[in-house]
């Protein structure tokens, strides 16, 4: 109670969510400036297979559409350069994107990079960080998503790979909120089991990030993200079940948005970024999905942290998992383990080798790390206290289950 807080903060939330059944029906077509030149990005075909497709198309009946498939997981920057060549070419002024996380980041690379002055836009993502650069136009865009999780339907972020020099990069500004995102659970009915359950888990970690840095007590932000996590508990157990169950996609689809979009970052001060930022390196290298490699550093980083997130996750076992009894490193213990099992009930590997990690990758991870926060990004560390190096990153991998 005494350590309560509450940060004066901006909040800016530009992105208009569109929300339930037969959305894309009845409400793309407004959105989109009449006239536009719109190139419809997408990824391997599963729009193509669930109908969203058609009724894009047919919605977009009037319009000038290009399109532009075969954005990858983990979405690539040589991709990017690809459609902005296109955009330029064929003039195009409304990008349209539609899928999960890996379209609409590339997306919204390809809005910075279409508009950008420079030689390189990978430069952005350097720039933007260093504050040597604060971009100050995009290009028009809207998504519809259909892999819930990520949160980058309402929020400022995007995330990119250069994998030739190992770098899997976030940007961050507020000009990347999309104009628009339809949000249709029904979309998300064909997402297979593995894609579901990893984006629950990279929802839930997104909120675990905020939540479990032991002097940030903002009781908004704790209460909220308490009772948030307890919706996906309940929901992945049921879409476990039923895959179509409207009301549990619907509350994983808004759970995404309602937090990811800046809710929780509200009035607190810190963020601990390590299992993202950890997990990361563990894509570039072997390209794992995303909310694999989460779940596979999450032990590693609670272990090596633990006395430092100790309030937080005593709390966590309290207040998510419904842990009464024990001493309060009893309970600390009992949030690690209870968070491992539910990822285990749901099917989801926990250790580094279903990422294809060996143990003597850890040296290079370790490096790279280095390279990219301290050298190139000039970071005193990561962490919520940027005193995490390429060194500890390494004691975090040996603490993770192999
Ligand atoms: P994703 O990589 O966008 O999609 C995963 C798979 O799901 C793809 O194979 C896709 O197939 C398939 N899929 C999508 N919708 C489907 C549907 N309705 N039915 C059947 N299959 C469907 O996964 P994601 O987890 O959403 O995105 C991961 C990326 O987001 C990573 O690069 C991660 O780093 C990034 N990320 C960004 C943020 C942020 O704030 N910007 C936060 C966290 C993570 P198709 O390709 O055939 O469509
Ligand atoms: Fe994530």
């Amino acid at each position: 109670m005494n350590n309560n807080y509450m940060n004066n903060f901006d909040l800016k939330i530009p992105t208009k969510f569109i929300f339930g059944k037969e959305t894309i029906e009845k409400k793309l077509k407004d959105e989109i400036p009449e006239g536009s030149k719109v190139l419809m990005i997408y990824g391997g075909g599963s729009i193509k297979k669930n109908g969203v497709y058609d009724k894009v198309i047919t919605a977009l009946d009037g319009y000038s559409v290009t399109e532009f498939p075969g954005v990858r997981s983990n979405p690539r920057y040589e991709k990017a350069l690809e459609a902005v060549k296109i955009i330029k070419e064929k003039e195009i002024d409304f990008l349209l994107a539609i899928g999960g996380g890996s379209v609409i980041d590339l997306t919204k690379f390809v809005a910075l990079a279409a508009v950008y002055k420079g030689n390189d836009p990978w430069e952005l993502t350097k720039k933007i960080k260093t504050k040597e650069e604060e971009p100050t136009k995009v290009m028009n865009f809207g998504c519809i998503l259909t892999c819930p999780g990520t949160g980058t339907e309402g929020n400022k972020y995007c995330v990119i790979s250069k994998e030739e020099i190992s770098e899997k990069m976030s940007v961050k500004t507020l000009l990347i909120c999309p104009k628009f995102s339809i949000l249709d659970p029904e979309t998300t009915f064909t997402l297979p089991w593995r894609y579901t359950r990893n984006g629950i888990i990279d929802n839930f970690i997104h909120l675990i990030e905020r939540y479990t840095v032991s002097d940030n007590s903002n009781f908004v932000a704790d209460r909220f993200a308490e009772q948030l996590m307890k919706i996906l508990i309940d929901c992945s157990r049921i879409l476990k079940e039923n895959p179509k169950d409207y009301v549990a996609r619907s509350n994983v689809m808004w759970v995404s948005s309602v937090h990811n979009m800046g809710l929780l970052e509200a009035g607190n001060y810190r963020e601990c970024w390590l299992i993202h930022l950890i997990g990361h390196q563990l894509t570039v290298m072997t390209n794992a999905d995303h909310g694999l490699t989460l779940a596979c550093c999450l032990k590693g980083v609670w272990t090596h942290q633990k006395k430092r997130k100790a309030a937080k996750l005593k709390m966590l076992a309290e207040n998510v998992f419904g842990v009464t009894e024990g001493t309060d490193e009893e309970k600390v213990q009992a949030a690690i383990e209870k968070t491992i099992e539910w990822f285990k009930s749901l099917g989801m590997p926990t250790t580094l080798s279903s990422c294809n990690i060996t143990k003597e990758d850890f040296t290079k991870i370790g490096k790279d790390i280095d390279n990219i926060f301290m050298k190139k990004q000039k970071l005193p560390g990561i962490g919520a206290y940027f005193d995490i190096h390429g060194k500890e990153v390494i004691e975090i991998l040996k603490l993770c289950d192999f």
